[in-house]
């Protein structure tokens, strides 16, 4: 299994669960997996499907990334194929060849395929090693996309007995589970729930203010980044998309009432890299399997929670990092409830609008983010600081109220803690109610100490406790508000209670996003990017399926200069390094000689070691004598670095390092004569060989090449 995932996949480890599942189902047991998007689901089922004789097969609804999915398979040499509905007979009758070959590992369908009998028998002539459900979620009605297509899936078990069967999804309450197992009748599969953090994601909310500006400040720091802007309403989504194009950002719009046409046009640009920002409303997103999408902003109020964490889901799939940010104005809640208003069902409306409580709470706790969206899933995050949302890293702006949390406590504790909400806030507020008289509370210290302050603010301070577990509910239908341990140090002077300043904050602090991860060059990195677009244009596929971001970042991280150093980036495999290794090698050496000043990572953790050794004794050695050769004909400097494609200052560093060696280099025809002993006087009566004090002291007269060869001749005459 270990060497599958390093000589096929190109990876070192297993992500969490991977190979639990792995292990199951080459042991021929069904599996259940709910693993957050981005978790790693396909090598799941594409690990076991390269190491066991016969084809696996994977169902997936979206026709429209089957053709990823099978180039992404291909592009690390496992031989796949997708079959649907698109496909011509001519297309279709090559695969079954194929199958009947015994030459695919891995065969992508839609479901409806499962409805046609004589598919089935076909499929049964076949050896199969595998069934991998991909979105299995949708076989359920009480999922929220349930596709009816899905129900002919419980023949699989049916009619293939020995073949084991793992159903994946992103999404499953416990309920959507047992409703998965129980309808494609799973037997008794191995269940995985991994967790829902996403650990690369950092989470950010500003007060909007000027959202034009914020979000143009925001695209200028995240600059050649791919990202999504998510707005309300077709009318702002256009608004959006044309503000930005007229600021120079390569932003198109994608809403339900543009054509289809333009549509898929405007989602391949942006999967293709040619877009870099995607503005839309919640109708884009199935359908995107685009790995380095590097930031998802959400320029108004999410309709609830689960769409919130499903749309920042969508940023950094490869795993490095991302940034979701939410630009919260108390002025966008109308505007969802005007929506729910409108909903005649009166159930179905309460329960919208108190999801719709759930993310103005998200956007307006003094709570870790991270914490809230996973308790929202029912997980309990286990850190006290996540070091990764703007609670966390402190950069939010926060206000003490100690106070006002002390006046609320103070009165739950004065009536012994037997009362909810609305009393509590009666109280502190001195209302004057039927039921406080009847009680006598307008005789107790806590009666009216916070009339200062109207219900709305009383009632937020609570949500508040609570959502910081200062206070708590209990008992049904009824809650009574309880204090906790952690209250009633607030209430008792020991600890300070926080919240987040409700007003416009400009935060100065930027976040830490991506701090974890180590740094990378920049440029290099923009240039191994121009090359993987090209690559993706030659090989017809959208980018991220040659290398992910992360795979790019690792190779400007360690620069590597030989085959072998390629081979161990992550996301490089056997098939990856035959086809792109040498390439990326190029690109690098180019940039380090064009930027002689970048520091190569020294030690074997670092660079694995070669460069240091070989890319200049080696790769270098070589390009050097090329600009021997030329030189030696008589070419000039310039010519060189045109003739070569490289700048002057690395032929200058060729000819340098030529020099020092004590190699035959007529230097006159580089620097003449009469320069060369101004130059040299300088150097002496400065004492030193630094370059720029030269360069200044001759005032634009000196070029810095110049120098440097007059620097290295003069070295060369000291050692002699
Ligand atoms: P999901 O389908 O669960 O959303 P994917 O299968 O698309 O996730 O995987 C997300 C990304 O993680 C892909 O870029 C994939 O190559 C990468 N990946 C998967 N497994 C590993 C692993 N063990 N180590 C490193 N990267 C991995
Ligand atoms: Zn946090």
């Amino acid at each position: 299994m270990i060497d599958t995932l390093r000589t096929v996949f190109g990876f070192q480890t297993f992500r969490p669960n991977q190979e639990n599942i792995i292990r199951s189902i080459l042991a021929g047991k069904d599996v259940f997996a709910v693993m957050p998007t981005g978790g790693g689901k396909s090598l799941c089922y594409q690990l076991p499907a390269k190491m066991t004789e016969g084809t696996a097969v994977v169902i997936s609804p979206l026709i429209s990334l089957m053709k990823d999915q099978v180039n992404s398979a291909r592009e690390n040499g496992i031989p796949a194929a997708f079959m649907n509905s698109s496909m011509t007979a001519e297309e279709m009758s090559d695969v079954y060849l194929a199958l009947k070959r015994n030459t695919i590992k891995l065969l992508y369908i839609a479901p409806e395929r499962f409805a046609m009998p004589h598919f089935l028998a076909a499929l049964k002539t076949f050896p199969i090693s595998l069934f991998a459900i991909d979105e299995a979620h949708c076989i359920s009605e009480w999922g929220h996309d349930f596709r009816p297509d899905y129900l002919s899936l419980s023949l699989i078990p049916k009619e293939f007995p020995d073949v084991p069967v793992a159903a994946f999804t992103a999404t499953a309450t416990q309920k959507v589970q047992g409703d998965i197992i129980q309808r494609i009748g799973l037997r008794t599969p191995l269940i995985v729930r991994a967790s829902f953090n996403r650990e690369n994601l950092f989470y950010q909310v500003k007060p909007k203010s000027r959202v034009e500006s914020q979000m143009l400040g925001f695209l200028r720091a995240h600059h050649a980044e791919s990202g999504i802007i998510y707005r309300t309403t077709r009318d702002s989504v256009m608004e959006t998309a044309d503000f930005l194009a007229s600021k120079g950002i390569g932003a198109l719009p994608y809403h339900a009432g543009l054509s289809p046409e333009e549509r898929n046009k405007n989602q391949e640009a942006f999967n293709r890299d040619e877009a870099q920002v995607i503005v839309a409303t919640i109708a884009f997103g199935m359908g995107i399997d685009k790995s380095n999408v590097r930031f998802v902003l959400h320029a108004d109020l999410p309709k609830n929670m689960e769409s919130y964490y499903q749309e920042t889901g969508r940023a950094g799939r490869d795993g490095e990092p991302a940034h979701c940010l939410l630009l919260f104005g108390r002025g966008d809640i109308p505007k969802v409830r005007y929506f729910i208003d409108r909903i005649e069902d009166e159930n179905e409306r309460s329960i919208l609008l108190r999801k719709l409580n759930r993310v103005v709470e998200y956007a307006s706790h003094n709570v870790c983010r991270r914490r809230q969206l996973l308790g929202f899933f029912g997980e309990d995050y286990p850190k006290d600081n996540c070091g990764g949302c703007d609670i966390c890293t402190g950069s939010v702006e926060q206000i003490d109220i100690t106070v006002d949390a002390q006046l609320i406590m103070s009165a739950i504790s004065e009536t012994r803690q037997r009362f909810g909400i609305g009393h509590v806030v009666d109280i502190v507020t001195g209302a004057d109610t039927k039921r406080v008289r009847e009680l006598k509370h307008h005789e107790i210290k806590a009666y009216g100490v916070g009339k200062h302050n109207d219900k709305q603010h009383w009632r937020f301070l609570v949500g508040e406790l609570l959502a910081q577990d200062m206070i708590r509910q209990e008992g049904d239908p009824y809650p009574v508000l309880k204090l906790t341990q952690k209250g009633l140090g607030v209430l008792y002077g020991r600890e300070e209670a926080k919240a987040l300043k409700r007003q416009e904050v400009i935060s100065k602090t930027k976040p830490a996003a991506g701090s974890g991860s180590g740094q990378y060059d920049e440029a290099l990195f923009e240039r191994l990017r121009r090359l993987r677009k090209r690559m993706a244009e030659e090989h017809r596929v959208p980018p991220y399926v040659i290398f992910s971001d992360k795979t790019l970042h690792e190779m400007c991280r360690h620069l590597p200069a030989t085959l072998p150093d390629m081979r161990r980036i992550s996301g490089i495999g056997d098939a990856k390094l035959e086809r792109y290794g040498e390439e990326f090698i190029r690109e690098i050496n180019k940039y380090l000689d064009e930027n002689p000043d970048v520091a190569v990572p020294e030690g074997e953790t670092d660079n694995f070691g070669s460069r240091v050794g070989v890319s200049k004794a080696g790769k270098k050695g070589k390009t050097v004598e090329e600009t021997y050769e030329f030189f030696k004909k008589g070419m000039s400097l310039e010519d060189i670095a045109k003739l070569r494609k490289l700048s002057p200052s690395t032929i200058s560093s060729h000819l340098e390092q030529l020099i020092r060696e004590g190699r035959e280099v007529d230097i006159d025809r580089l620097v003449d004569p009469a320069k060369r002993k101004e130059i040299g006087e300088l150097f002496l009566s400065m004492g030193q060989w630094a370059l720029n004090p030269v360069i200044e002291h001759f005032n634009g007269t000196v070029s810095y090449e110049e120098a440097r060869i007059v620097r290295a001749w003069m070295l060369r005459g000291v050692n002699g």
